[in-house]
């Protein structure tokens, strides 16, 4: 599975974020048999429509997609420079699919800043700096062989062409990932994390507020500004641990109180499966009511695929309706009655709410 790496300077609540995710772990809940290991997480991706699937074929279980969290421990500062924890801290960034960078933007007199004052700016930039030091050292080394190889072999020009572009955004003080994501740079994404570039990895910022900022969207448009174009999510470390220990309702309650809809690791759940490239698309019957994981731009049989092997081999049609018509219909039988099952073929490309049943030879 692919997952999501946590990453911050000492003391801005990464620890607590992590032990509130890991309290919603649904390994524990649903395999009770799997082994979880102690610094990862996997959470549920939140999901209304799972809910309503199992009312409309009164499902005995619901089984959600889920998203894996990594804490990468270990210092940051002069992590480039490769000296013991840095190596290892650098080697669990590299095995992660993407980075999900916790900021500080809460004041505490009684929780010591590294840096002695609270500057979400400066720390986004420490982390940053390690990260593209470590990929320009990955790009030197590079650079000397794709030199050489280039001139022999006509196949390796555009990849050093491609590795001097990277050069020059990094130094720039930028980050691979935002460079192709605002278009600044041509880089081919693929080629970049051949060479086993860190910040070609998509990121994700989590600012870690006061609980009387959660309502303030200036300030979040503020924040947001700094990482833009990534993703940023607003939440309270602290009082997403309280939530975990709460009943649904009280924890609802108690995110209206401070103006907020959904808890903020549900956020960071939803925009970590977005980040990584993946969607779903749902199951439903009398056993169980279920979110499948797929890659964006998935055909039919690769979908099929997800849940046995025998199904991509042996497809033969998915029988598709949408969510939305059997969440209006309130039955499969009306939403057939009505036109709206459609059977679709091999190159069929898998949309958002899809509820699917597939047809295959054993
Ligand atoms: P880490 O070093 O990044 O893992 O940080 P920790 O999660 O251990 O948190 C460091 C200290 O900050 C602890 O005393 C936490 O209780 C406190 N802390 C974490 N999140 C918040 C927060 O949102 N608000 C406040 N006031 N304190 C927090």
């Amino acid at each position: 599975a692919l997952t999501i790496g946590i990453v911050g300077l000492p003391n801005v609540g990464k620890s607590t974020m992590f032990n509130a995710l890991t309290k919603n772990n649904v390994l524990a809940a649903n395999y009770p048999f799997a082994t979880i290991e102690p610094n990862v997480g996997v959470v549920p991706l939140p999901d209304a429509r799972l809910t309503r699937l199992a009312e409309i074929f009164s499902s005995e279980k619901i089984l959600p997609a889920t998203v894996s969290f990594v804490d990468i421990a270990g210092i940051v500062r002069g992590a480039s420079e490769g000296e013991g924890l840095g190596n290892k801290f650098l080697a669990n960034i590299r095995e992660a699919d993407a980075i999900c960078q916790v900021v500080r933007a809460f004041e505490d007199g009684d929780v010591v800043h590294v840096d002695g004052k609270v500057s979400p700016e400066s720390d986004i930039e420490t982390i940053h700096t390690e990260l593209i030091l470590a990929d320009l050292q990955t790009l030197e080394k590079a650079v000397v062989r794709l030199e050489k190889e280039s001139r022999i072999k006509k196949e390796s020009k555009p990849l050093l062409e491609n590795a001097l572009a990277a050069q020059k955004v990094l130094e720039q003080g930028k980050t691979l990932y935002a460079a192709m994501k605002d278009g600044s740079a041509d880089l081919d994404e693929a080629e970049a994390r051949a060479l086993g570039l860190l910040t070609t990895k998509p990121f994700i910022y989590v600012f870690n507020l006061d609980e009387d900022q959660l309502a303030d969207t200036e300030l979040h448009e503020k924040l947001r500004a700094l990482v833009a174009p990534a993703d940023a999510v607003f939440l309270n470390a602290k009082l997403e641990m309280d939530l975990m220990d709460m009943s649904p309702e009280d924890a609802q309650e108690m995110l209206e109180g401070f103006g907020a809809t959904e808890s903020g690791l549900n956020q960071l759940a939803r925009t970590g499966f977005h980040t990584l490239g993946l969607q779903t698309y749902l199951t439903a019957g009398p056993k169980e009511s279920r979110a499948w994981t797929i890659r964006q731009g998935w055909t039919a049989p690769q979908a099929a695929g997800v849940i046995h092997t025998d199904f991509e081999k042996g497809f033969i049609k998915a029988e598709v309706v949408s969510f939305a018509d059997l969440d209006e219909l309130g039955s499969m039988s009306a939403v057939k009655a009505g036109g709206k099952a459609r059977l679709e073929g091999k190159d069929y490309v898998m949309a958002d709410g899809d509820v699917v049943e597939f047809r295959f030879n054993v």
